[in-house]
C-alpha cells in the first residue's frame, strides 16, 4: 500500500497528496468534502447519502489536516465540518489524474457476491 510522504493543500481549494512512491494526486477539496463517508453525510446502515451537494460551498478549503493512526487522514474543510476520515488506500484509488483513472476504469470489476453460490431460481412448469 501506497503511504503519503506529504499532504499539503491548507486554505486551499485543491488537496495534493505525493505518496511514497513518487506518485502525486490533487483532489479538489470540495470533492473530498462530497466524498465524506461520516454519519452526517451518509447513513450508517443503509449507505443512502444525507448530504446535499447544493449546500456545500462552491469555494471550499481545508483548514485543518490530521493524520489519524497509520492509514487515514482526517480534513475539516472551511465550511465547518471535520468528522469525515479517508484512508490512504481509498484516496489513492480515487487519485483524479488521467493515469488512474484510466486504471479503474479498466479494472475488471469486482465479483459480486452471488459468484459460486447457487442461485436460487423458480422451478420451470
Ligand atoms: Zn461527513
Ligand atoms: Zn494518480
Amino acid at each position: 500500500m501506497s503511504l503519503p510522504i506529504e499532504i499539503a493543500g491548507l486554505l486551499r481549494q485543491n488537496v495534493t497528496i505525493t505518496w511514497d512512491d513518487d506518485h502525486v494526486s490533487v483532489y479538489p477539496s470540495r470533492d473530498l468534502r462530497l466524498h465524506c463517508r461520516c454519519a452526517e453525510c451518509v447513513h450508517e446502515w443503509s449507505g443512502q447519502p444525507l448530504l446535499d451537494p447544493s449546500k456545500i460551498p462552491e469555494r471550499l478549503t481545508v483548514k485543518h489536516i490530521e493524520i489519524v493512526g497509520q492509514y487515514a487522514v482526517r480534513f475539516e474543510f472551511s465550511d465547518g465540518h471535520g468528522l469525515g476520515i479517508y484512508r490512504f488506500r481509498e484516496l489513492r484509488e480515487r487519485c483524479p489524474c488521467e493515469a488512474c483513472v484510466a486504471a479503474l476504469a479498466a479494472r475488471p470489476p469486482a465479483p459480486g457476491p452471488s459468484i459460486g453460490i447457487p442461485i436460487n431460481r423458480k422451478p420451470t412448469p
